[in-house]
């Protein structure tokens, strides 16, 4: 419907790393969160408000920056992959070393493997007397997770997020990990995103967060997403700052949308309000005919 061909090689430039934290409940997945958003070294800054849009970017010292989905939770991790919605970059798997390998964690590990996505393990919680950081290891080598102590290839890091211990060396981690990856995207073009999470507010009508794979989106583009259309009318971003554009990984809400979409919806920036009510409206069309025969007689 709305063409999305591969950029020319020469047309790509690094981008930042999209990680998403997964782990068994209660392991440490929000405070872990939190802790990293700490690590920001532009927040403050422009003297903007936290905003839980659904996934956040910190800048590091070093001037790259590291995108975070903060929906925690395996749901949409899974929901997003299911609806062929590949976002995430790298997992980083949280277990919390005076617990062990809960149920989610197992899932966890499953869904990331099934994703080829790689995985660093922060064993969170060393600051906890009953703390066993090397027993989590092992039992991680009995779900076949071989972390690097253990001959393996998975990093591995010792952390506390309410103590704020290896923060530091987790981030160098991730970073490493996203070397390695080589994650580059073209940022010269329309621009196409994922819709990562979206609502009704009250005062603003229907905002979605999304997530830029490619392009720069900017205010007053005409978009399709999902069975949805509109036109930029205002960029937002995790601090409360409102934003000209947004290249790729970076997240931002958009304003001006004609309904709300789902989760793992594809944006896309095409050249006419015409042609984006066209593209919505067969989209519509398509799901309200999926429901119609879905529904049993
Ligand atoms: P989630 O369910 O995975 O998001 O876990 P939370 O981040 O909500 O943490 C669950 C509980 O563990 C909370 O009471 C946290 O304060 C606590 N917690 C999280 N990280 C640490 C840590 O590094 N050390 C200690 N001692 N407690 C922690």
């Amino acid at each position: 419907l709305v063409e999305t061909e591969a950029d020319a090689d020469e047309t790509l430039q690094p981008r930042a790393p999209v990680v998403t934290i997964m782990g068994h409940v209660d392991h440490g997945k929000t405070s872990l969160l939190d802790a990293l958003r700490g690590t920001d070294v532009v927040r403050g800054e422009a003297g903007g408000i936290t905003q839980h849009i659904g996934a956040y970017q910190v800048t590091l010292k070093d001037k790259s920056k590291i995108t975070f989905l903060d929906t925690p939770g395996h749901e949409a991790f899974t929901e997003m992959r299911a609806r062929g919605a590949d976002v995430t970059d790298i997992v980083v798997l949280v277990v919390a070393a005076d617990d062990g390998l809960m149920p989610q964690t197992i899932e966890a590990i499953n869904h990331t493997k099934a994703a080829g996505v790689p995985m660093i393990v922060a064993i969170n919680k060393v600051d906890k007397h009953e703390a066993n950081p090397q027993r989590i290891r092992e039992r991680l080598l009995e779900h076949n997770v071989q972390v690097e102590e253990m001959g393996g290839e998975t990093q591995d890091v010792e952390v506390s997020a309410l103590k704020k211990i290896g923060l530091d060396t987790l981030v160098e981690k991730i970073q490493l990990q996203a070397e390695l990856l080589e994650l580059r995207a073209n940022p010269d073009r329309e621009a196409e995103g994922t819709v990562i999470e979206a609502k009704l507010d009250k005062g603003r009508g229907p905002v979605a967060t999304i997530l830029v794979n490619r392009g720069t989106l900017r205010v007053g583009d005409v978009f399709v997403v999902g069975a949805e259309s509109g036109k930029v009318r205002a960029l937002v971003n995790d601090k409360g700052m409102q934003l000209k554009e947004a290249g790729p990984s970076v997240p931002v809400e958009v304003l001006g949308l004609s309904g709300v979409p789902m989760a793992g919806d594809p944006l896309q920036v095409v050249e006419s309000e015409a042609r984006a009510r066209e593209v919505a409206a067969y989209r519509a069309g398509v799901i309200q005919q999926k429901r119609t025969t879905n529904t049993p007689a």
